[in-house]
C-alpha cells in the first residue's frame, strides 16, 4: 500500500523537479543565446513555469502523501525525499501567494533603482527600495517562522537547517585571525608580481586551455557545455546536461581559467548526482554552501595549488608563449595567488574573500532585526571595510551598491559563499588525509582519485544529509574555521615570506 503511495508521490516530485529543470534551461538560454527580442516572451514563460511549480508544491495531494509516508517505513532514499519535500511543502504553503507576488514585483522595481543608483553612485536613490524589500522579507520570515531571529528564515532558504547563530559563531571565530593575517600580508617583505597574469592572453588560446583544464579535472563534455555569459554560472538542469559559462578578457588570464575551474567544480557536483535519483531531493545538491565548497575546492585548493601547476605549467607556457614564455613556475604561482585587499568582492582573492562576506552578513542581520537603519548603511559599510580590510571604498558604487543580491531580495544568500570556503577547506583536508599521496597525484594530473573521493563521500548522497551533518560525517569534525585558517597560513606564509 505504501509502495503505491510512494510511487505516486515520487512521480509528482519528479515532475516538480522537471519544472525546475526546464526553468534552469530557459534561464541559461536567456543569459547566453536568447536574442533581445525574446525578453518579454521569456518572462511570461518563466512566470508560467514558476506558477505551475508553486501549485504543485502546495497541492493538498502532496500534503496527504507526505502525511501517509511519514508514518510508513522507508529506506534512506525515501526518507530523504519525504523529509525534504515536507520542507518544500511547508515553506511554499506558509508564504501567501500575494506576498510572493509583492516581493517579485518589488525586486523588479528595486533592480531598476539599484542599476540607476549604482551608475550614479548614490545609495539614497536605492534606499527606499531596500526599505520596502526588508519590510516584505520580515513579513515573509514571520510567515515561514523562525526560532531566534527573522534572519534564520532567510538563511534557511539557501542553507537548510543552518541557523543565524551557527553562522555567526563560525564567522566570529574567523573574523579576527583572518583580518590579522591580511594585515600581516599587507606589511610583508616579499610580494609576488601580479602583473604577469595581466599580459596579453589571446582569447582562442584561453578558451582551448580552459576546456582542457575542465576536461582534465573530470568535467564530462558529453554531459555538459561551456559557453559565454556576462556573469559566469553553472546551470544544473539534470546530471546528464550541465551548462557552464565563463567570460574572457584578453588582458587578464585569471577570470577565464579560475572561473572555469570554479564553475566546473559546481558542474562536477551536479554530474556526480545519481541518474536514478535525478530531479528528486535524493539526487540534488544539499545547499548553496555545499555547492560552493565543491567549486572552491577545484578553483582554489586544487587549481591555485603548486602541485597542480607543476603538472600543467609547461602546457600553459605552450598555450601562451608570448605572455608566459619567460616566466618561471614560481613567479606564475605567486601571480595567481597575489593577495591584495580590494573594495570589490568579486575581485577578492581567497584570503580576503571571506571578510567581504562577514561584512555583508553582519549588516544584513542588523538590518533585518532593525538595529541598523537603511540610511546608515553606507557609513556602516565603510567603517566595517576599514575595520576588516583596512581600506575604504571610494564611493557607494564601489561599496554598498556593488552587489545585486539585495536588489533581488536575496537576503541570507551571502553567508553561503563563506560557509562554502570553510567546508572546502575541511573536505580538502579530509581528502588529503585519506589519499596519502594526493599532492603527487595532482602533480601527475591524476584528478580522478580526488573526484572519486568527492563522488563517494559527498555527491552520491544528494540531500541525504544536511550540510552540518555531511561535514561531520566526511571530516569527523563540526563545521569550523581551523582547517581554513591552517590552509591560508600554510599556503600564503611562504608566498609572502612570513
Ligand atoms: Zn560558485
Amino acid at each position: 500500500m505504501s509502495d503505491a503511495v510512494y510511487d505516486e508521490f515520487h512521480a509528482a516530485v519528479r515532475e516538480i523537479g522537471m519544472l525546475g529543470s526546464i526553468e534552469q534551461l530557459l534561464e541559461w538560454d536567456s543569459e547566453t543565446y536568447m536574442p533581445p527580442g525574446g525578453l518579454a516572451a521569456r518572462a511570461e514563460q518563466m512566470s508560467l513555469l514558476s506558477a505551475l511549480a508553486h501549485d504543485r508544491k502546495t497541492s493538498p495531494r502532496l500534503g496527504e502523501w507526505l502525511d501517509r509516508l511519514e508514518s510508513a517505513d522507508g529506506d534512506a532514499v525515501r526518507q530523504t525525499n519525504v523529509r525534504e519535500m515536507r520542507r518544500v511543502y511547508e515553506r511554499s504553503r506558509r508564504l501567501p501567494t500575494d506576498l510572493v507576488r509583492r516581493i517579485t514585483k518589488a525586486s523588479v522595481i528595486a533592480k531598476e533603482a539599484w542599476t540607476r543608483a549604482r551608475a550614479a553612485s548614490d545609495f539614497s536613490a536605492f534606499a527606499p527600495n531596500l526599505c520596502e524589500l526588508l519590510d516584505l522579507k520580515r513579513q515573509a520570515a514571520d510567515c515561514i517562522g523562525f526560532d531566534d531571529e527573522p534572519y534564520d528564515a532567510l538563511l534557511d532558504e539557501y542553507e537548510p537547517g543552518m541557523t543565524t547563530r551557527q553562522a555567526a559563531r563560525v564567522f566570529a571565530e574567523l573574523r579576527g585571525p583572518l583580518s590579522e593575517f591580511v594585515g600581516r600580508i599587507a606589511a610583508a617583505p616579499r610580494k609576488p608580481d601580479a602583473s604577469i597574469v595581466h599580459r596579453h592572453f589571446p582569447r582562442q588560446a584561453q578558451e582551448a586551455f580552459a576546456r582542457r583544464v575542465a576536461a582534465a579535472i573530470g568535467f564530462d563534455f558529453k554531459r555538459g557545455r561551456l559557453d559565454v555569459s556576462t556573469h559566469p554560472f553553472c546551470s544544473g538542469a539534470h546530471p546528464g546536461d550541465i551548462r557552464l559559462t565563463t567570460r574572457y578578457s584578453e588582458d587578464f588570464l585569471s577570470p577565464a581559467i579560475f572561473g572555469v575551474l570554479h564553475e566546473a567544480g559546481h558542474g562536477l557536483y551536479e554530474q556526480g548526482q545519481l541518474f536514478r535519483h535525478a530531479l528528486t531531493p535524493a539526487g540534488m545538491a544539499v545547499s548553496l554552501g555545499v555547492h560552493e565548497s565543491q567549486s572552491r575546492l577545484w578553483e582554489n585548493f586544487v587549481g591555485r595549488s603548486r602541485p597542480f601547476w607543476e603538472g600543467l605549467y609547461e602546457a600553459a607556457r605552450a598555450a601562451f608563449p608570448d605572455a608566459l614564455g619567460g616566466v618561471a613556475l614560481d613567479e606564475f604561482y605567486g601571480a595567481i595567488n597575489a593577495v591584495s585587499p580590494t573594495a570589490i568582492r568579486v575581485e577578492a582573492d581567497e584570503v580576503t574573500y571571506n571578510l567581504h562576506i562577514i561584512l555583508r552578513f553582519e549588516l544584513e542581520r542588523e538590518m533585518m532585526s532593525g538595529r541598523l537603519a537603511v540610511n546608515d548603511v553606507p557609513d556602516a559599510w565603510n567603517a566595517k571595510m576599514k575595520d576588516l580590510l583596512g581600506i575604504v571604498p571610494d564611493n557607494d558604487a564601489q561599496g554598498c551598491l556593488q552587489d545585486i543580491h539585495w536588489a533581488l531580495g536575496a537576503l541570507g544568500y551571502f553567508p553561503t559563499y563563506a560557509l562554502g570556503n570553510l567546508m572546502a577547506a575541511q573536505f580538502f583536508a579530509a581528502a588529503k588525509k585519506s589519499i596519502g599521496d594526493l599532492d603527487e597525484r595532482l602533480r601527475r594530473g591524476e584528478f580522478t582519485v580526488l573526484l572519486d573521493w568527492l563522488r563517494e563521500n559527498i555527491h552520491v548522497h544528494g540531500q541525504r544529509y544536511r550540510a552540518e551533518e555531511l561535514v561531520r560525517r566526511v571530516t569527523g569534525q563540526p563545521l569550523g574555521t581551523t582547517a581554513f585558517l591552517d590552509y591560508v597560513r600554510r599556503k600564503f606564509g611562504p608566498i609572502y615570506g612570513l
